[in-house]
């Protein structure tokens, strides 16, 4: 029977949870805000499922070769909108709207009614809306391994998309290959606390005393090359982008302090695809394909099977796109996992006995930007007072 001794060798991705005949295992928050699996001894039959089918084992056995049979680089052209509100090249919208044209659903992260962000279904394109642009947070997968086997059961084609440990733990869970089923992973370095998140929002809701209306973590007003650059919407209609409150996420996020601990020793961080296909943001574009190199951003798209191949020949007809080197200004997620923060355990610590305003003036720099303003006046009159001795 499962048991997490090692935070770093739990993604959170759900399969041992599935898979259980007796449903023994729920998935519960640790103080961080990740979800780990929890056993309910009684209900425990001892049969060994969910010990087997951990990914992780397995992934720690492979040798990790490139597994990509094409590489591209391309972006979402004929809808300015859609590319413009994607994170990088709206390759995504792009297998979407193949997926749903062909009477397939689609499984992805979205926000819920909480602000939180989980994994669900659509099946029409409006809806699917909801999906567009990347959320930097863990989302939760709730029952979606289930529900995915019943509907590729029934024979309709489902698209999954998600970061490679949930592709995997869902490709694990099914234990074969269905025909019906595509898998997208992202490129991905880390997922930060939900736990975070939650206090994040509620710090920006009480703030401004305003409702939060959406989150757009990329938006494009000033390119997709800048960096900090979320808006956040409010329910009268105003936004927030560019100031210290909307960077902070970006701060929190790359600052690796506060990812789930599977990401420091990340198995996925390699060219050995789990998806079909692999999509991600092209960064460092104008040095190899001047021309992809635009202000709403360019995608980097790995096909990794025979079934990612068929499907690109289909959603191709939306991209502008060019075959490309994957090798060619590897992003750093290709290559390693980040480095653990060295003051993580303090940083932890810290949260229980803090608020969320004073965690961040503490680690992120909150309020410095406003301190040095207040304290200009100060140190102008100081200045002049040194220069005139
Ligand atoms: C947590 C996280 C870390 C990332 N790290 C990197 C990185 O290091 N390098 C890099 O090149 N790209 C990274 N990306 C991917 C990148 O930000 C874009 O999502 C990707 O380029 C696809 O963009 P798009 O324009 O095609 O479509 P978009 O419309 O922007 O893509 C949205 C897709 O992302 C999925 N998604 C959004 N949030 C989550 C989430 N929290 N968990 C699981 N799936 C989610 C949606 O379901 C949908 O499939 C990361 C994404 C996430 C969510
Ligand atoms: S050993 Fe079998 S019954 Fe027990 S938790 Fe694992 S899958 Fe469930
Ligand atoms: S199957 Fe997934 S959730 Fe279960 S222990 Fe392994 S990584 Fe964690
Ligand atoms: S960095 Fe690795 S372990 Fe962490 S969410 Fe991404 S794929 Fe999963």
């Amino acid at each position: 029977m499962i048991e997490v001794d090692d935070k770093r060798n739990c993604t959170g991705c759900t399969a041992c949870k599935s898979i259980c005949p007796r449903d023994a295992i729920t998935m519960s928050s640790d103080d961080e805000g990740f979800l780990y699996p929890q056993l309910n001894h009684e209900l425990c039959i001892n049969c060994g499922l969910c010990d087997r089918v951990c990914p992780l084992p397995q992934r720690d056995k492979q040798d990790n070769a490139c597994s990509s049979l094409e590489s591209y680089v391309a972006h979402y052209n004929n809808n300015d909108d859609i590319w413009y509100e994607s994170s990088s090249g709206g390759v995504f919208t792009a297998i979407t709207d193949f997926i749903l044209e062909s009477d397939g659903i689609v499984y992805g992260a979205a926000y819920n009614k909480e602000w939180e962000v989980e994994h669900c279904s659509s099946s029409n394109k409006t809806d699917a809306i909801k999906f567009r642009g990347s959320k930097y947070v863990q989302s939760k997968l709730n029952d979606t391994f289930r529900e995915i086997k019943n509907i590729l059961l029934s024979g309709q084609l489902v698209l999954f998309s998600g970061t490679p440990c949930q592709v995997a733990g869902l490709k694990s869970y099914l234990k074969k290959d269905y025909l019906n089923l595509m898998t997208v992973d992202l490129l991905c370095h880390c997922v930060p606390s939900p736990r975070l998140f939650k206090d994040y929002i509620n710090y920006i809701q009480k703030k401004y005393k305003k409702r939060i209306s959406k989150i757009n973590m990329k938006d494009k007003t000033l390119g997709w090359n800048s960096f900090q650059t979320p808006r956040i919407y409010f329910e009268d209609g105003t936004s927030i982008f560019n100031v210290e409150d909307t960077k902070l996420w970006e701060t929190i996020f790359y600052s690796h302090i506060a990812v789930r601990p599977s990401c420091y020793s990340c198995r996925f961080s390699n060219l050995d695809r789990v998806g079909d296909i692999t999509i991600g943001d092209y960064w460092g574009v104008e040095n190899f394909h001047p021309d992809y190199y635009v202000p709403n951003g360019a995608s980097i798209v790995l096909i990794n099977s025979r079934k990612g191949q068929e499907a690109f020949k289909c959603f191709s007809k939306y991209l502008r796109y060019e075959i490309t080197d994957p090798i060619k200004g590897l992003p750093s997620s290709l290559v390693y996992a980040v480095s653990p923060h060295l003051k993580r355990s303090q940083f932890w610590l810290d949260y229980e006995v803090m608020s969320f305003t004073q965690i961040c003036k503490k680690y992120f720099g909150l309020g410095l930007l406003n301190d040095i303003k207040r304290r200009l006046p100060a140190l102008k009159s100081l200045l002049k007072i040194i220069i005139r001795k």
